[in-house]
Parts: structure tokens; sequence; C-alpha cells
């Protein structure tokens, strides 16, 4: 076990990095980040931060020789970064993990090999592949880069073979899968913390609702039948069982109109539709990686309260700062800023949570929150 006062690391210095810094250094333990901006979330809060990009040899010998153990906020991390590091010190989640997650087309390989469901998909690697998955995947369908597409960035609707084509071209042909569009009746996410020995903590599951690809609410508990609680449960756990995995896993789902339960997506990190957790569960998702970090058992994941959480995107700014006061008359209201220098649009700012006795009485909050921030009378 790795003990407070020891140092930890983390690969990224986003908001994700920032509230690992911060749940780390309030149980005891200093923190160095590595990011190459200088005005990271993260690297701003942390005891040391190395401006430096992942690829430097320097820095990744100065990390490992000074920190007990290393973790990412980021799965897109280097390969070589990440082999680097664990030759000389222990990094959870391991880069096998990180390299299946990073890429749809070895994450939804891997999930339809443990017999779980997902979205019909076809990789695409060439044109050729792209005309066989125009005739194998019903249209309208959505043409997604394998690697580093996130919030729905890299993605395409299909509606024809001449659609798959453009967007391909628009992709510069980077490997794809082509994913039918199912009808979604909700969305769904299901994180854990699993330790070292194999122990696991599992938060209830969250219903979140995405706006233009990107998640705007996560409503906890999920408004789901127990028994599709349950099933979501399982499907995240032994996702995590055969990935032999130690850290915290987000796991992302579609209910689909039919019934259905499809695995979306994996996060091997903390994940925005667990923010909840900060204000909500007795041990919030950053402590988990913290726990699961340093070889300590996963807190418990109780929920204290029925939560709403809403992101915060630049778009609100609109040169200047929300107008906090009228959230901050919501004694149920928390909020989290990151630090970020710019408001640019579409970029996370912050986000804050509701709590209420009751999951409604949370959203109605929420939602006059929103309004309030926006300008509404
Ligand atoms: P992703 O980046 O793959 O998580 O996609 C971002 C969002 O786009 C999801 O949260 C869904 O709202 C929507 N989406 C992605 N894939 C599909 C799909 N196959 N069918 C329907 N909606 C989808």
């Amino acid at each position: 076990m790795i003990l407070p006062d020891a140092t930890l690391g983390v690969l990224g210095g986003g908001q994700l990095g920032r509230m690992f810094v911060q749940a780390a250094r309030s149980i005891g333990y200093r923190v160095w980040v590595l990011d190459a901006d200088p005005h990271s979330p993260a690297g701003s809060i942390a005891d040391r931060h190395l401006v430096a990009p992942y690829t430097e040899a320097a820095a990744l010998r100065e990390m490992s020789s000074h920190c007990a153990a290393i973790t990412t906020e980021f799965e897109n991390v280097p390969a070589e970064t990440l082999a680097f590091l664990e030759a000389r010190v222990p990094v959870r989640p391991g880069s096998s993990a990180v390299a299946i997650a990073r890429d749809r087309i070895q994450e939804k390989t891997f999930i339809r090999g443990l017999g779980l469901a997902t979205a019909p998909f076809v990789a695409v690697c060439t044109s050729e592949d792209l005309a066989q998955a125009c005739t194998r995947i019903k249209l309208p369908a959505l043409l997604k880069t394998a690697q580093l597409g996130y919030d729905g960035k890299g993605q395409f609707l299909i509606e024809s073979a001449a659609d798959a084509l453009r967007g391909f071209h628009q992709l510069r042909e980077a490997a794809c899968i082509l994913e039918e569009r199912v009808e979604l009746q909700q969305e769904l996410s299901v994180i854990l913390a699993r330790s070292v020995d194999g122990s696991m903590a599992v938060y209830p599951v969250g219903e979140n609702v995405h706006v233009d690809g990107v998640l705007d609410t996560t409503s906890v508990p999920a408004r789901i039948p127990p028994a599709i609680a349950q099933q979501a449960v399982q499907m995240a756990q032994s996702l995590a069982v055969a990935l032999d995995y130690c850290g915290v896993l987000a796991v992302e789902f579609f209910l689909t109109r039919s019934g259905e339960l499809l695995i979306n997506e994996m996060a091997p990190r903390p994940h925005n539709s667990g923010h909840y957790t900060l204000d909500a569960c007795v041990t919030s998702q950053f402590e988990q990686q913290v726990r699961t970090l340093c070889g300590l058992p996963p807190g418990a994941t109780t929920l204290l309260s029925p939560a709403v959480m809403v992101n915060l995107l630049g778009d609100l700014w609109r040169g200047n700062a929300p107008p906090w006061q009228r959230l901050f008359q919501h004694p149920g209201a928390k909020l989290h800023l990151y630090g970020k220098r710019q408001a640019r649009q579409g970029r996370k700012m912050g986000h804050y949570t509701c709590l209420a006795a009751q999951l409604d009485d949370a959203a109605a909050m929420a939602e006059e929150i929103r309004g309030a921030l926006l300008g509404d009378a």
C-alpha cells in the first residue's frame, strides 16, 4: 500500500486531473502533473507541474523516479509513454486496458468477445471495407473514427453510401467504425472502482442526457427498472474483470426503445457522468482513483442523496462570467469551476450538482439554475 505523504503522478492536466489532485491532496498525498500546457487546470494546483509533452523522455524519467505510482486522466497518452513508465513504477490502469479503451475497433471487438452487446458495427480501414460496411449496416448509421474521437467529435451521420465516402475522406481515411444508429430510450453509465486485489465498488447507475454529442446532465439514481440497473452493473463488472482492471472504469450504455442494453464505450478513468459523486456519495470517483492507485480498498459508493449534475460549457460566458449569485441562492446546489482561463464555445468550464430528497426536486432546481445562469427571468 502506498500511504499518505507519498508522491503520486498524473498524466494530463485537465479538469479530471485537477479533481484527482484535489482528492489526493486532501488525503495527504503529494501530486505531480505532466502536461505541456503551463496553465493547465491540474498543473496549477499540483505540488509539481512538469510542463512537457507526454513523449519527453527526461520528464518521464523524472516523474518515474519521484512518484510512487502514476495514473492517467486521458486515454490518448501515447502507448510508448505508458510502457516507459510501467517498466519503472506502478501505472494504474495498466497500458493494456488503456490501449483497448482508446480504440473503438479494439474496444467493441473486446466487448463482443465477452458476449456483451454493442450496437451493430463494422470496422472500416479502406474504402473497400466502407463499401462492404454500407451493405451490412442498416442506414442511417454513424461513421466514427476509431481513435481520438470524443464528445461526438470525429463522427458523421451517414444516410447513403455516398455520405459514407464523403465522411471517410473528411476523416482522412483514418481507421473508423460504421455503426448502426439505434433508437435510444435512455443513455446510462456505470462507474466502478476496482483494486489490485480485485475488490470492486460500483456506483448507482446514472442517467445521462447528451446535447450535440456532449454530456449535458446526469441524474442519479437513473429512472429505470431495477432489472436493467442490475444488468448494466453486471455488464460493467464483467468488463472490469476481463480487463483485469485496476482503477476507476466508466462504462456508457444505450438503452434502446426495444429494451436492449448495449455498451457504447468505456473510459479508463473517472468520467464526466460521475462528477455527482463529489457531492452525493460517501466516496468520490476521484478518491477511488487515488485509493485504487495506492493499493487501498475502494471506499463506499453509497448515494447520500438523489442528484442532478449539469455541465457548464464556455457558451454560457458570453464575455462575462455567468451570474453565480443566482446559483448560490439554492442551498442544495454545489458549484465546481475548473480554473480554465478562457471560456471557449463547447469547452467544459465546470459543473454544478443539485441535491434534494426527491430526484424530481433536484431536476427542477437544476433547470431553474440553468435558466437563471442563461439570464432568463
Ligand atoms: P460517442 O462519442 O460514441 O459516445 O457518441 C456521443 C453521443 O452520440 C452518444 O452519447 C449518443 O447520444 C450519440 N450516439 C453515438 N452513437 C450512437 C448510435 N449508434 N446510435 C444512436 N446515438 C448514438
